[in-house]
């Protein structure tokens, strides 16, 4: 037979019906080097994968989202979904991966690779098709493959899609600006195919907040892989905390204890419903007698209003569907459930080690909450509060103001602080304009209590000038508060918050000055201009850390409490000062704490403006006052002095 006859006969064989799964166990070798587990594909070996492949081609099906641990073989899987649609209906396919170089390793080591060795793709390949380089690949029976990196918007957008894998989503990067998240313009680019398009969506997940899981949270259809118990029988998802190990008497270290567990493989799995211990050498057969079922217990609902246990049974799912699986390893038939263990009893201490445990070996998103202020400990403040709204405590030093800016109107604090970094809250609000804002804080006498004769303004005033989160917003919104800013400057500082630190400090002045007005004359170097601004960048992580440290002191006694509120209840204050925690977040290899909203998108304006105010503290030498007594003293003596000064506060 000749080459071209050969290719020709492949190119328009009609190809049997198969499932994808069946397909891949007829044509799918790994080849060695190239894959941990060499040679033909076979089911058996992942039983979970199973189906997880043959849903990609089940109707009504539009989105699948697999969130799911490390290395358990779903990559592998999906790329079979591609091998066989590129043999048995050769629609166009996208891959988007979360990068370029990402990308071209994937196609290099795993793509081409596997339409080398599947017999009926390798007769479709032609010298083109191998070119590692290109952004697509095409066979001879006219199937295409796009290969798409998340960190380029042109590379997203363009032909049209039946199906598109959408692999490790939490490592994608985001685009800023109005541009949409890289998914969505791949999910855009599955229209043209309505119904019959499906987004994969696969991924180790990260945090809460993560992709992966916000899609898989928002899933139509949510299941988990059922084994049955080999004691009792009954159906029950594979958890991390029903996994048992032996605990050896005397003090052992976590890590003894890890030493011990694997060398004797001590642990079992205690069946929730029997609490029977399911052996190692049990988990095969169970796995493979597994079924993907929804995740709750219940039941699964078809194209016909038919119930079913199983999701397996359903052959049409209703229109739109979108279905959400989650898989840990516990499950990986080549993973020992005592090597899980040891894993994670030499984690216990490492927060980094740990994060790999939850995110990459049982496929969870991270959530370990470092930090929370609960809504109930302002409450408790407010009833614990002396004084009413508006009325500074006559232990203050200064009086503080903090202004959170938004598009059409301002958050402010107002904090009167002592010595000890002893503050208390004396009016929190919100004003619509520069003129009130002017009002509010030069204009208005703030009354001492017990102190009729005086009263106090603030003598310091930081103004977040917008930034990330104004996106979208304006630029003059921001020159605005420079110009407002520029007026006031002996008592006002323009600040933005900062994700870290910078050398080591956690407030510094930004690069140069933020023209105002008037252009330099010929000659003259920018900080010679009278019209330019000092921006203060502050580390906001830092100083939440420390506000939370200020809000918990005096929480069993308080009269040690430092940070306190006036006896005004406002739930939309406390709703906002409890809606962020501190969780830890990976970027790279580092994992650090972070303090996020619990929501992503709360409003968190109350939040930011007390975080600024403990900046604003150190700002105005709060913490170098002399302690309570001694400052009474020398504020007696300035008082008694000979300029005994009346009703002071700023005129601007
Ligand atoms: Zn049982």
């Amino acid at each position: 037979m000749s080459k071209v006859w050969q290719v020709w006969s492949a190119a328009i064989a009609v190809p049997e019906r198969l499932t994808p799964s069946a397909w891949a166990e007829k044509y799918r070798v790994l080849p060695r080097g190239q894959s941990p587990r060499p040679g033909r594909w076979r089911n058996e070996v992942s039983p979970y994968l199973r189906w997880l492949m043959d849903v990609c081609v089940a109707p009504g099906v539009v989105a699948l989202v697999v969130m799911k641990a490390a290395q358990i073989g779903v990559s592998e899987a999906m790329r079979n979904v591609l091998g066989y649609i590129a043999h048995v209906a050769p629609e166009p396919c996208g891959l988007a991966l979360p990068t370029l170089p990402k990308g071209r390793r994937i196609v290099m080591n795993r793509i081409i690779p596997m339409l080398v060795h599947t017999e009926p793709l390798k007769a479709l390949l032609t010298a083109t098709s191998r070119d590692v380089q290109a952004e697509e690949i095409l066979l001879l029976n006219g199937w295409r493959l796009h290969l798409m990196w998340s960190g380029s918007a042109s590379a997203m957008a363009s032909d049209p899609m039946r199906l598109a894998v959408c692999d490790e989503v939490d490592k994608f990067e985001q685009w800023v600006g109005r541009e949409a998240d890289p998914v969505s313009l791949v999910a855009k680019r599955l229209r043209a195919y309505g119904d019959r398009g499906l987004l994969i969506e696969v991924s180790t997940p990260t945090t809460a907040l993560g992709k992966i899981n916000q899609d898989y949270d928002s899933a139509s259809v949510k299941l988990a892989y059922y084994v049955p118990c080999p004691a009792c029988g009954k159906w029950q998802r594979l958890v991390w905390p029903q996994v048992k190990w032996e605990k050896p008497g005397g003090d052992l270290t976590s890590k003894q204890l890890a030493a011990h567990v694997t060398r004797t493989g001590a642990v079992w799995y205690e069946c929730i419903h029997c609490q029977a211990r399911i052996r190692d050498d049990q988990k095969t057969a169970m796995v493979r007698a597994g079924q993907w079922r929804a995740e709750g217990g219940g039941q699964v609902t078809d194209a016909w209003g038919q119930q079913h246990d199983s999701a397996e049974t359903v052959t049409a799912w209703p229109p739109g569907t979108r279905i959400g699986v989650q898989l840990s390893a516990l499950y990986c038939l080549w993973e020992r459930w005592a090597t899980m263990v040891g894993e994670f009893l030499r984690a216990q201490g490492d927060m980094a080690k740990l994060y790999d445990f939850f995110t990459e070996t049982l496929g969870v998103p991270w959530e370990q909450v470092i930090q929370k202020i609960p809504k109930t400990a302002f409450a408790a403040k407010v009833v614990r509060a002396t004084l009413d709204e508006g009325i500074v405590p006559a232990w203050a030093a200064r009086l503080l103001a903090t202004v959170d800016t938004q598009h059409d109107h301002f958050v402010i604090v107002l904090r009167a602080w002592g010595p000890e970094m002893r503050s208390q809250r004396v009016w929190h609000g919100k004003v619509q304009s520069f003129k009130e804002l002017d009002e509010l804080l030069f204009k208005h006498p703030w009354r001492i209590d017990r102190e009729s004769e005086h009263v106090m303004s603030p003598s310091l005033v930081g103004i977040d000038t917008g930034g990330t989160r104004l996106e979208g917003e304006s630029e003059s919104r921001t020159s605005e508060v420079y110009r407002w800013a520029m007026l006031r400057r002996a008592v006002v500082r323009p600040i933005k918050g900062a994700m870290r630190g910078r050398a080591g400090l956690f407030i510094w002045p930004g690069r140069g000055f933020v023209d105002v007005g008037r252009p330099r004359k010929l000659g003259q170097r920018r900080d010679q201009v009278s019209d330019q601004l000092r921006i203060w960048w502050i580390d906001t992580h830092h100083f939440a850390d420390e506000m939370a440290d200020l809000i918990a002191a005096g929480k069993d006694d308080p009269s040690q409490e430092r940070w306190l509120l006036n006896k005004r209840q406002d739930d939309e204050y406390e709703k906002q000062l409890s809606a962020v925690h501190k969780v830890p977040t990976r970027k790279g290899l580092k994992v650090t704490e972070l303090w996020t909203p619990i929501h992503p998108g709360s409003k968190i304006d109350y939040w930011d403006a007390e975080v600024y105010q403990i900046a604003l503290a150190y700002m105005a030498q709060i913490h170098s006052l002399p302690p309570q007594a001694e400052f009474e003293k020398q504020r007696k003596a300035q008082r008694a002095g000979p300029t005994k000064k009346k009703a002071t506060y700023t005129e601007v």
